[in-house]
């Protein structure tokens, strides 16, 4: 179970300002380059949407999981709801995709590796 409590603190950390003392360079991520966390040992990440799926899979500590809200399709990924809306349920609801996602639930990620001091922010920020 996760607590409100946890919730903001998690909300916290990923709005921790980028700049990070004593950070040398080499922590930080550019296309093609290995996972700046330290201990991860992903050895290269191609472009910024693949970085960002990464992170979101390891070293994010909440995940947030999507359900459907006229079926059980549950994705990670909202916009993958909006779209398996559109295409199962109904195709005359464009517009309205808020309609689409049910239930939000939060779920702690097991593969969590801890990116402190960084943050998705941080990586992104400094990058080329
Ligand atoms: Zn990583
Ligand atoms: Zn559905």
């Amino acid at each position: 179970m996760i607590s409100s409590g946890d919730l903001f603190v998690f909300t916290g950390i990923s709005t921790m300002q980028a700049r990070i003392p004593g950070l040398g360079y080499d922590r930080i991520w550019q296309r093609g380059y290995a996972c700046p966390v330290q201990g991860c040992g992903l050895q290269s990440v191609r472009d910024v949407t693949d970085l960002k799926r990464h992170w979101r899979e390891k070293h994010e500590e909440i995940i947030a999981k999507f359900h459907c809200s006229a079926c059980s399709y549950v994705s990670k990924r909202k916009s993958n709801v909006f779209q398996h809306f559109r295409l199962r349920h109904n195709g005359n609801m464009l517009g309205n995709s808020s309609e689409s996602v049910g239930k939000v639930e939060y779920q702690h990620n097991k593969q969590f590796i801890d990116p402190y001091p960084l943050t998705l922010e941080s990586v992104l920020r400094y990058k080329d």
